[in-house]
C-alpha cells in the first residue's frame, strides 16, 4: 500500500477542506515524528474495516507518517467466539453460545500469542489503533509497553439489550484503560466506556479506489459481461480499471454464479445487494422481498443479484459458508419463475483490486441498490452506491439512519423485516426513473460532503491532538 497526497480531492471537495485537512495532517505528522501509527484488525479481505483501512491509510502516509497495518491470526474457535461477540454488540443472539470463563480463556490465549509478536515491533509512544472485538484484548499489553492505544469499534446497537450487556461485560476489562475509544454513532457508546475518552468518527470511502473510481458505462458493462454476471454482446470496451498505484488493471477472473436460467441480460433492470454472507445482512429476506414484488407485479422485468465474496476467503467470518448454504436452500425453495430471476454471485477475491472493480461495476449498473440489513454499524456498501448516484433502498437501522435521509438521498425501510413495505418501496423505485435520478444526485452530494477521507483524517488528527494534550 503506497502513499497518496490529499491534493487529488481538489476536484471533489474544492480547496477549503483540503487546506484544513493539510494543516491538521501536517501538525499530526510533526507530532508523530519518530513514532509509528499501527492499525490492527483481523482480516485483510472482506468486510468494512479492511476496506476502510485500505482507503484511508494511503492518505495518512501521504503526510510522511509511518503508518503500518497488522492483521492478527487466530484459531477457528477464536473466530467463532469473536463472531459471537460481534452479534452480541449488535444486540443479536448469534449462535447463542456462552461468553464465559472458557471462552475468555480461548480469546486471551490467542491474543497473548499475537501480543508477543506485535510487542516486538511496537515502541513506547507509538499509536496503536485496534479495530473491533477481535483485537480488544491486545489493549492492556500494548498500553503496558507505553504505546498509546485507541480502540475503535465499528459495530453497536441503538438500544442496549441483554446481548449487548453480555458483549460489553466480556470486553470491558480490555478497553477501559485505552487512551481513547472510537465509535461510529453516539448511540453505540456503551456505559462501560469512559465517555470523556470516547469519540464519534464515522468511516469514509476512497473515491479513487478500484471500487469507487469513475468507470465509463461501457467499461462497467464490459466488466459485468467478462465476469459472466450478465449476458449480451460485448462492445469494443475492455474490462479495465486503474489500480491503487496508478497502473492499469484488467478484470480477468469470472464470477461463480448460482442461478437457474441464463444470467440477466445486459439491459435488464438490476436490483443488487453486495454483502458478506452474514445473516445480519438478511440475504434470504432480500430474496423473499423480491419474490413478494414479483407476485405483486407479474410483469416485473427486474432481476436480483445477491453478491458476496467467495466464502472461503474470509478467515474471521466462519459463518459465511453456512449462511450461503442456507441462502441457496431458500433459493431452491422459490417458485420456479422467480428463482429464474434471482442470481447468487460469489465474487473472486484472489486480487482485491479486481474484486473492487467488479463491485464497482455491479453497483454502477444496478437500477436499485438494496441493503436490507437487520443490523448495521455503518453500511459502507450504502455509501459506495450513493457515491455512484444510485437509488438506494436500505433498512433504517444503525448507521444507515445517519447515511440516508429518507426520501431525500435514498429510501429507508422502517422495519427491516417488513417484506410488504420492502416490496412496495422497491417497486416504486423500479418504476420511477425520475425519482431514482433525483435521489441519486442527492446521494452523491451527501457522500461528497460527508464521507470522503478528508473528514476522517481531520477527525483522527484532532483526536491525537487531544490525547497528546491529556
Ligand atoms: N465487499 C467486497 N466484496 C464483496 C462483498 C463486499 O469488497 O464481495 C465490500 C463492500 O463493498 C464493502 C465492505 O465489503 O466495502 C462491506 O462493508 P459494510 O460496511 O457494508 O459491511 P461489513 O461487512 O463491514 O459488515
Amino acid at each position: 500500500m503506497g502513499a497518496q497526497p490529499i491534493d487529488r480531492f481538489l476536484s471533489i471537495t474544492g480547496a477549503e477542506p483540503i487546506a484544513r485537512a493539510r494543516r491538521l495532517g501536517e501538525e499530526m505528522s510533526s507530532r508523530l515524528t519518530g513514532r509509528a501509527v499501527w492499525s490492527v484488525n483481523s482480516t485483510a479481505i472482506g468486510g468494512g474495516v479492511a476496506e476502510m483501512l485500505r482507503s484511508v491509510l494511503p492518505y495518512v502516509r501521504g503526510f510522511g507518517i509511518d503508518s503500518r497495518w497488522v492483521v492478527i491470526g487466530g484459531t477457528s474457535d477464536f473466530f467463532r467466539i469473536t463472531k459471537r461477540l460481534h452479534h452480541a454488540l449488535h444486540g443479536s443472539y448469534g449462535d447463542g453460545s456462552p461468553l464465559s470463563v472458557d471462552e475468555r480463556a480461548v480469546y486471551e490465549n490467542v491474543l497473548r500469542a499475537n501480543a508477543d509478536e506485535i510487542s516486538a515491533l511496537v515502541r513506547p509512544r507509538d499509536v496503536v489503533v485496534l479495530h473491533d472485538p477481535q483485537t480488544a484484548g491486545l489493549a492492556p499489553t500494548l498500553s503496558g509497553l507505553g504505546a498509546i492505544v485507541i480502540w475503535r469499534c465499528h459495530i453497536g446497537a441503538d438500544i442496549p439489550n441483554p446481548e449487548t450487556d453480555l458483549g460489553w461485560n466480556f470486553l470491558a476489562p480490555y478497553i477501559c484503560d485505552a487512551a481513547a475509544t472510537v465509535f461510529t454513532r453516539q448511540q453505540y457508546v456503551p456505559d462501560v466506556c469512559n465517555h470523556d475518552r470516547s469519540t464519534i468518527i464515522p468511516p469514509s470511502i476512497d473515491p479513487f479506489s478500484p471500487k469507487n473510481q469513475h468507470l465509463e458505462d461501457d467499461v462497467a458493462r464490459a466488466i459485468l459481461l467478462h465476469t459472466g454476471l450478465v449476458g449480451g454482446d460485448p462492445s469494443e470496451a475492455l474490462p479495465t480499471f486503474v489500480r491503487l498505484d496508478g497502473s492499469p488493471g484488467r478484470v480477468d477472473r469470472r464470477v461463480d454464479v448460482i442461478g437457474l436460467g441464463p444470467v440477466p441480460s445486459l439491459d435488464a433492470p438490476l436490483v443488487v445487494q453486495v454483502s458478506r454472507w452474514d445473516p445480519l445482512k438478511d440475504p434470504a429476506g432480500v430474496m423473499r422481498g423480491f419474490a413478494r414484488l414479483a407476485e405483486m407485479e407479474p410483469h416485473l422485468d427486474a432481476e436480483l443479484i445477491l453478491a458476496g465474496p467467495n466464502v472461503h476467503a474470509i478467515e474471521d467470518d466462519p459463518e459465511s459458508a453456512k449462511t450461503l448454504d442456507g441462502v441457496v436452500d431458500r433459493w431452491r425453495a422459490l417458485p420456479h419463475a422467480i428463482r429464474d430471476r434471482v442470481h447468487l454471485a460469489s465474487l473472486p477475491t484472489a486480487d482485491l483490486e479486481e474484486n473492487g472493480a467488479i463491485v464497482n461495476a455491479l453497483q454502477r449498473e444496478a437500477t436499485v441498490v438494496v441493503q436490507k440489513s437487520v443490523r448495521e454499524g455503518f453500511g459502507l456498501t450504502v455509501t459506495e452506491a450513493m457515491w455512484k448516484r444510485r437509488a438506494v433502498l436500505a433498512s433504517a437501522v444503525g448507521g444507515i439512519q445517519d447515511q440516508i435521509t429518507n426520501n431525500v438521498n435514498g429510501l429507508l425501510l422502517e422495519d427491516p423485516n417488513d417484506l410488504e413495505s420492502f416490496a412496495s418501496l422497491l417497486g416504486r423505485l423500479l418504476s420511477d426513473a425520475a425519482l431514482r435520478q433525483q435521489l441519486g444526485e442527492q446521494a452523491r452530494e451527501r457522500v461528497r460532503t460527508e464521507y470522503v477521507p478528508l473528514r476522517h483524517l481531520a477527525q483522527y488528527a484532532e483526536l491525537l491532538e487531544r490525547i497528546d494534550a491529556a
